[in-house]
């Protein structure tokens, strides 16, 4: 056997129903500090992200028959996790004990003396009742709930469910029931339901593709059939259905959209989140990622000579980042800044340096090499000792104006932009299924880069034809010369006004949305 290290621990944590908003504060905590995050099929692939860069993600899937052999394997693999000294999050859709298998998982770790916690999760029941505006309990019309599984475990000993004392027991919730629909309630109706028992089938509850039926028990089934509604849905039936939301709710704006955001993983986060929070799904596939310049050696030279500096100067979020983490590694002190402005291009950028206790002098107006020009006025004397850690390629404007004013220009390389792969094949499905709405850039080599992901002519012709979101007029113009077609440009170059925009945008409003 392995030597067993310590530390190692197991959390089963409960995802949620399918929004990633909708998992605990400790859930996402364990997830951000897992070493291996175990997720079933029904997770919503986003919340993943919330794992760190290193972390081993593995699916064990479940679904069907195979699972009764997975299982034993899903238990194996997270005992030998843990033994091996790791932080182990087994994530579950909704809650880990509804219908989980919780009770498999947490018993073999027990046998096997790994430390384990169940952190609960929002069940189906609970985000379809809400999503449904239906109350479970309610003074006058029921006053418990019952939560079953409509796909008994056929070893189980027969007639495990007593649907007689279900039914009169006040409302009722089935899971796993859709393909199972008509002979469950010619069962609720056999154990006293009347056919007039006001019910609904709620399919993907909180996702971008929820959706919501609402019928007579009596009539529901054959609904759902000729809806196609397809798993995962829970039926929810009894009086408190009458009160589920009669007109359709009032939708975000982006509900039924689907975005492509397509900046380095690093950067997607507030922008995604701003989307996600109007109602859009979205996709991430970044263009580019962040990488250590090829030498660190120009960058470490310039922080050596720090208080020669009087104008410190950052162009993006990502340079700041950068800079200061070099500084930290190299154990430099912070004040030797001390006689450096700082200036930076934008507000988001001037906010991560200011987090870092630093003041940032005002910022240009034009966020470009002509704004800070402007700004640096009469600090910019001959011979003054200017500051730039910035990508490795990168535009020369601002360079050439402050060299023209005679100042002593170091430009050091803090970071590196590489090509970008991640999340190709997951877009490039959804481009030939032909269900992106919107691409957004945030940069010109983003669109260029974003291009050369796509192999075939066919998948790029099919990415052109999807309308673009852009930041500002560069990136419209690089857009527009690589072929699409610009659909939005706020007026203010900022990651906020660029989501406004979008949700604002007047052409939402003439075509339908689709998930209704
Ligand atoms: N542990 C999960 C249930 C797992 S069993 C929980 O607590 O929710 C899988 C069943 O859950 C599906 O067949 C379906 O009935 C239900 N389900 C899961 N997610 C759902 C969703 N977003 N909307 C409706 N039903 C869902």
């Amino acid at each position: 056997m392995p030597r067993r290290r310590t530390g190692g621990r197991v959390d089963l944590v409960g995802a949620g129903p399918g929004d990633p908003g909708l998992i605990t504060v400790r859930g996402r905590d364990l997830l951000a500090r897992a070493d291996s995050v175990f997720y079933d099929a029904l997770v919503p692939i986003e919340l993943l992200r919330a794992a760190r860069p290193g972390a081993r993600l593995m699916p064990v899937g479940g679904e069907g028959g195979r699972r009764r052999i997975l299982q034993e394997r899903v238990n194996r693999m997270l005992i030998r996790a843990a033994r091996a000294g790791r932080r182990v999050v087994r994530l579950k859709g909704g809650d880990p004990g509804l219908f989980g298998r919780v009770g498999e998982e947490a018993g073999a770790l027990a046998a096997a003396g790994v430390p384990h916690a169940i952190v609960p999760g929002v069940t189906a029941a609970l985000a379809a009742a809400a999503a449904a505006g239906i109350p479970l309990t309610h003074r006058r019309m029921a006053s418990a709930v019952v939560f079953a599984t409509g796909h008994e475990d056929p070893s189980k000993s027969a007639a495990s469910l007593d649907w007689r004392a279900m039914a009169g027991a006040g409302t009722v919730v089935l899971y796993m029931g859709v393909s199972r629909l008509e002979a469950i309630v010619r069962e609720l109706l056999r154990a006293g339901l009347a056919a007039r028992t006001p019910a609904a089938l709620v399919r993907a509850a909180t996702r971008h593709d929820e959706s919501i039926l609402v019928a007579p028990l009596g009539r529901i089934a054959g609904r759902a059939r000729r809806a196609g509604v397809r798993p995962p849905a829970v039926l929810i039936a009894g009086e408190v259905v009458r009160l589920a939301r009669r007109s359709p709710r009032s939708q975000p704006p982006l509900r039924g959209r689907t975005i492509l955001v397509t900046r380095a993983r690093e950067q997607a986060d507030a922008f995604s989140a701003l989307l996600r929070e109007a109602g859009a799904r979205v996709l991430e596939s970044p263009a580019i990622a962040f990488a250590p310049p090829r030498s660190w050696a120009p960058l470490d030279a310039a922080l050596r000579r720090l208080p020669d500096y009087r104008v410190l100067i950052f162009t993006s979020v990502n340079g700041v980042g950068a800079f200061f983490d070099r500084l930290c590694a190299r154990r430099i002190d912070l004040r030797a800044l001390h006689r450096a402005d700082i200036i930076c291009i934008g507000p988001a950028t001037a906010a991560a340096v200011e987090a870092r206790g630093l003041r940032v002098a005002r910022l240009p107006e034009e966020f470009r090499a002509e704004g800070i020009v402007k700004i640096l006025g009469p600090r910019l004397a001959p011979g003054t000792r200017v500051l730039i850690p910035r990508a490795e390629v990168a535009r020369d404007l601002l360079i050439r104006a402050l060299r023209k004013r005679g100042a002593t220009v170091d430009v050091v390389p803090a970071y590196r932009t590489i090509p970008s792969g991640e999340g190709t094949a997951e877009v490039t499905a959804e481009l030939r299924a032909g269900s992106i709405d919107l691409v957004t850039f945030t940069s010109s080599s983003t669109v260029t880069h974003f291009i050369d992901k796509f192999r075939l002519a066919g998948d790029r012709r099919r990415l052109r034809r999807v309308p673009a979101a852009v930041i500002g007029p560069i990136t419209a113009a690089t857009a527009r010369r690589s072929g699409f077609r610009v659909a939005v440009m706020p007026r203010d170059s900022t990651i906020p006004a660029l989501a406004r925009a979008i949700v604002r945008r007047p052409a939402w409003s003439r075509t339908d949305s689709r998930a209704l």
